[in-house]
């Protein structure tokens, strides 16, 4: 059976909703990964009473928690006093951990001020953990059946701490038995569709099949037992009855992204540059690549009329095909890309808006001297229609640089 864990949030600004808290996510991720079970998050405000109550309640149902917030200087920074109460371990004053936050202040040329102290004042018998990010060193210890690790609130330092000074040790302190998880990421395909085709495939006593539906991906999850010895094989399965929808596969080795990471990935090895043109998504697809030193122009056209044609209004394919042929050539004349993505749209800005009517797009990539059309159907608000539009032209892009079909 996999050791539990607990996660226990500190702050009055994350039971009054003012802070959303991350950190009992961020964690509890890492946590399952890392072979645990987590039974449960708990939050407590800047209150000693049900700080510690909380505490000792945790000691004796858990077998590790991490406790995050309430290490700072000030009144309301109430962790180390809770434990201190809660397990009868008086605070000491700890001088490495006084002379690291010194040096922190010193470092940045500033003046310690005098409740700073009291971040040095760990309770008796803790264990400090270096704190290199922050001012507050962090802490752990054992009490009843429970590892306890105290680390600080702010998000940054929190991650840095567990992964190079708790993650590290939790193998020597646990027998964790991590189940492995494998995400096969789909685009341009629905649930339920994948659902049909996978049907045919048996799913052996022990792995767990569950879906994920975001706006920008669909990811079809296996989590197999602990040392499965056909994860790929069966995972590979998935893959072939999914086909080119697949854009990557996660948790078999490789560093994978979201669909844009997947392309930057083959644009940047293969040094190519694009160009494009937006209509529908007005400015999304760049927005999308900020950052990507590939994308060399992207120009937003609210109108496609003012580029010479006027397929707005048009509402035969092959029109529409052709301006954009004209449109991606002479892009390409004059951006130097040597792919060039061009989004047309049939409908007008009433279409756009309305959430009951859906529109025609029609994306041109033209990579080399040959072009590849695609076209789709958007729904639902602009937002979606949008949102569709650019990942759908980024889609036709990802095929052509994974040598998937370009007809879909
Ligand atoms: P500090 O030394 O900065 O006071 P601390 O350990 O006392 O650190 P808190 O004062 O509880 O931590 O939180 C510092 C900041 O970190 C908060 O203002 C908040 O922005 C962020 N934070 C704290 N707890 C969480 C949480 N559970 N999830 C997300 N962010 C958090
Ligand atoms: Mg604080």
């Amino acid at each position: 059976m996999n050791p539990t864990m607990e996660i226990f949030s500190q702050g009055e600004e994350i039971v009054t909703g003012q802070t959303v808290d991350t950190n009992a996510a961020w964690l509890s991720q890492q946590a399952v990964a890392c072979g645990f079970t987590v039974t449960r998050h708990s939050t407590a405000g800047d209150n000693l009473a049900d700080l510690t109550a909380l505490l000792q309640d945790i000691s004796q149902r858990a077998d590790c928690c991490i406790c995050t917030g309430g290490l700072g200087p000030t009144s309301d920074d109430l962790t180390a006093e809770a434990v201190a109460q809660a397990f009868n371990l008086p605070l000491e004053f700890d001088a490495i951990a006084f002379a690291q936050i010194s040096r922190f202040f010193a470092q940045r040329n500033k003046t310690m001020p005098g409740s700073n102290r009291k971040q040095a004042m760990l309770p008796h018998g803790c264990e400090r953990i270096d704190n290199e990010w922050g001012t507050a060193p962090g802490f752990s210890l054992q009490y009843g059946c429970c590892w306890f690790a105290f680390l600080p609130g702010v998000p940054m330092e929190m991650k840095r701490l567990f992964e190079e000074r708790i993650r590290p040790t939790l193998s020597s302190r646990f027998l964790l038995q991590p189940r492995q998880l494998v995400t096969i990421k789909t685009i341009g395909i629905g649930e339920s569709d994948i659902q049909e085709r996978i049907n045919s495939i048996e799913i052996p006593a022990g792995v767990q099949l569950g879906f994920r539906a975001g706006a920008d991906e669909v990811q079809t999850k296996l989590l197999f037992p602990f040392n499965y010895p056909e994860t790929a094989k069966l995972a590979a399965k998935f893959a072939e009855q999914l086909g080119d929808y697949v854009f990557a596969i996660d948790g078999l080795g490789e560093i994978t992204g979201d669909l844009v990471f997947e392309i930057d990935k083959l644009m940047t090895s293969g040094k190519h540059a694009l160009a494009v043109v937006e209509t529908v998504s007005q400015g999304l697809l760049a927005a999308k690549c900020v950052g990507s030193e590939w994308l060399l122009s992207s120009i937003y056209q609210q109108s496609t009329s003012k580029l010479g044609q006027n397929p707005l209004a048009e509402t035969d394919t092959e029109n529409l095909f052709a301006a954009a042929k004209a449109i991606a050539t002479d892009l390409k004349k004059h951006s130097g890309a040597d792919f060039v993505l061009v989004q047309l749209v049939a409908g007008d800005n009433k279409t756009l808006h309305d959430k009951d009517k859906s529109m025609a797009i029609y994306n041109t990539l033209l990579a080399g001297d040959k072009f590849h059309h695609a076209a789709h159907s958007v729904a639902g608000p602009i937002k979606r229609k949008q949102n569709q539009a650019a990942l759908l032209a980024l889609d036709l892009l990802r095929r052509y640089l994974q040598n998937k079909s370009m007809n879909h």
